[in-house]
C-alpha cells in the first residue's frame, strides 16, 4: 500500500445538504470580518450577488517559494525578514481536505493546488491522495490540478501522479536562460523546467499547460520562440497578461502587452484560428494553429476582463477565503475549523460569504491601480494562490 493511502482522510459529510439548519454567521463563529447576521441554509446551488455560481477552488498550500519572480515575489520585499507563516498557522492536510469536502457539497468540482511553490510543501502527495478520495454529491471525483514553477517536478511527478493528481500547469516565462534567470531572479535555468515538463509527459499527464507571463520590454520577444518550441508537443502554451496582483510588484500598464498583440504576432508567423471555450467561465481564450499543430491560450485579465463569469474562490495558506484575486480582505475559516464548528455550520458560512460576493475588480480597474499600495493593500498572490 502506498504511504499516502495509509493517511487517507475519510471526510464524509452524509446528507449534509439535506439537513438544513440555519445559523447566524456573526455570532462568535470566528468569521472575520463578520457579515451582519443573515440567516441562510445550504441548498447546493451557490450563487453570488451577481449570479455567479461557485465552482472552482484554488488552494494555496504554502506562502513560500524558491523563486523570486519579479512580478510576484520581488526580492526586495520577500527577503529573509519577510514574515512567512509558521507551520502551525498553515491549514493542515486534514483541514484542507475537510474544507474541500464541504466546498464539494456546495457545487465545487475543480480544485487547483497552488502557492507559493506548492511542491515545497512537505509530503504534498499525501494531501493529493486525500483530496482524490473526495466524492461530490453526484458521486464524482474532483478535477484535481496543480500549478508549479517546475523546479522540482522531475523529482516529484511520479508520486503526484500515483497519488491521483490529474492535471498540471507549469510556469515558464521564456526559453532564453538570461531572460528567464532575470525573471525568476534566483538564477534558475530553463533546462531544468523543461526537464520537469518532460517528466510529466513521460508519465502520461494529458493536456499539460505551460503559463508564460508576458512583460512588455522584458520577455515579449520570447513569444515566438516559446510558440515554436511547444507547437506539435501536445503542451498547451498560455500567455498571461502581466497583472497588478498584490501590492509589491511595481505593476504599470506600460509593461502590459495586450493578448490581442500576442495573438497578432503569432498569427503572422503561424496562422491561428479561434476555438470555442471548453466550458463557460474558462479563463483562457483558446486558439489553434491552422496547420493542426496544436492549441494555445491567452489570459487577458487586464485588457479583456472576464469577471462576469468568474466562479473561483480561493483559500489562502492560513485558511482565509478570498473571493477575488485582487481582494484585500478574507474570511477566516481556519478559526471555524479549529473551534468545533460542524460541517454544516461551515457550509452555511461559506454560502453566506459567497452570496454577498460583489467582486469584479478587473472590470473596474483603472491605470491608477498601480498606486493602490497606499491605504488599500491587496493581498499577495503567493499567499492567496495564483
Ligand atoms: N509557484 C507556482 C508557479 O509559479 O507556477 C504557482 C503559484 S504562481 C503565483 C501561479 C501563477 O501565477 C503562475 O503561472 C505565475 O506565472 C502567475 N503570476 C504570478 N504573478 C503574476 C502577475 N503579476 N501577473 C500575471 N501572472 C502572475
Ligand atoms: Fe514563486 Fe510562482 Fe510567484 Fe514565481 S510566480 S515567485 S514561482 S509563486
Ligand atoms: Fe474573478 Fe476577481 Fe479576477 Fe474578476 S478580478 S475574474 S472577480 S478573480
Amino acid at each position: 500500500m502506498a504511504v499516502w493511502q495509509k493517511h487517507r482522510f475519510t471526510a464524509i459529510i452524509e446528507n449534509m445538504v439535506e439537513k438544513v439548519i440555519p445559523i447566524r454567521i456573526d455570532e462568535g463563529n470566528g468569521l472575520k470580518p463578520s457579515i451582519p447576521g443573515q440567516l441562510i441554509a445550504p441548498h447546493g446551488h451557490t450563487k453570488d450577488a451577481r449570479g455567479r455560481t461557485l465552482r472552482d477552488l484554488r488552494i494555496s498550500v504554502t506562502d513560500r517559494c524558491n523563486f523570486r519572480c519579479t512580478y510576484c515575489m520581488p526580492k526586495e520585499v520577500f527577503d529573509k525578514n519577510y514574515p512567512y507563516l509558521s507551520h502551525q498557522e498553515l491549514l493542515s492536510f486534514e483541514e484542507i481536505t475537510r474544507l474541500t469536502s464541504i466546498f464539494s457539497t456546495l457545487g465545487v468540482e475543480k480544485i487547483r493546488l497552488t502557492g507559493g511553490e506548492p511542491l515545497l510543501r512537505k509530503n504534498l502527495e499525501l494531501l493529493i491522495g486525500m483530496l482524490a478520495d473526495i466524492r461530490t454529491p453526484a458521486g464524482k471525483s474532483l478535477d484535481l490540478t496543480l500549478t508549479t514553477n517546475g523546479s522540482i517536478l522531475r523529482k516529484k511527478a511520479a508520486e503526484l501522479k500515483a497519488a491521483g493528481l490529474q492535471r498540471l500547469t507549469i510556469s515558464l516565462d521564456g526559453l532564453n536562460d538570461e531572460i528567464f534567470k532575470k525573471m525568476n531572479d534566483v538564477d534558475f535555468p530553463v533546462a531544468d523546467v523543461l526537464d520537469g515538463i518532460a517528466a510529466a509527459q513521460e508519465l502520461g499527464f494529458q493536456n499539460i499547460k505551460v503559463n508564460m507571463v508576458v512583460k512588455k520590454g522584458t520577455n515579449d520577444h520570447e513569444i515566438i520562440p516559446m510558440a515554436t518550441h511547444f507547437k506539435n508537443s501536445g503542451v498547451i502554451l498560455r500567455f498571461i497578461e502581466f497583472m497588478d496582483v498584490g501590492s509589491s510588484n511595481s505593476w504599470n500598464m506600460a509593461e502590459v502587452l495586450p493578448s490581442k498583440e500576442v495573438i497578432a504576432r503569432i498569427n503572422e508567423v503561424f496562422p491561428l484560428e479561434p476555438i470555442e471555450a471548453n466550458y463557460s467561465g474558462e479563463v483562457a481564450q483558446r486558439w489553434r494553429y491552422v496547420d493542426g499543430s496544436g492549441e494555445i491560450g491567452v489570459i487577458s485579465s487586464v485588457t479583456q476582463t472576464f469577471c462576469h463569469e468568474c466562479t473561483r474562490a480561493r483559500i489562502s495558506t492560513d485558511g482565509q477565503m478570498y473571493q477575488c484575486l485582487f481582494a484585500n480582505q478574507g474570511y477566516d475559516f481556519k478559526t471555524m475549523l479549529r473551534s468545533g464548528h460542524s460541517n454544516l455550520e461551515i457550509a452555511n458560512a461559506i454560502m453566506n460569504t459567497w452570496s454577498h460576493r460583489e467582486d469584479h475588480y478587473s472590470e473596474i480597474r483603472g491605470s491608477h491601480t498601480a498606486n493602490l499600495s497606499t491605504g488599500n493593500r491587496k493581498v499577495e498572490m503567493s499567499y492567496i494562490g495564483g
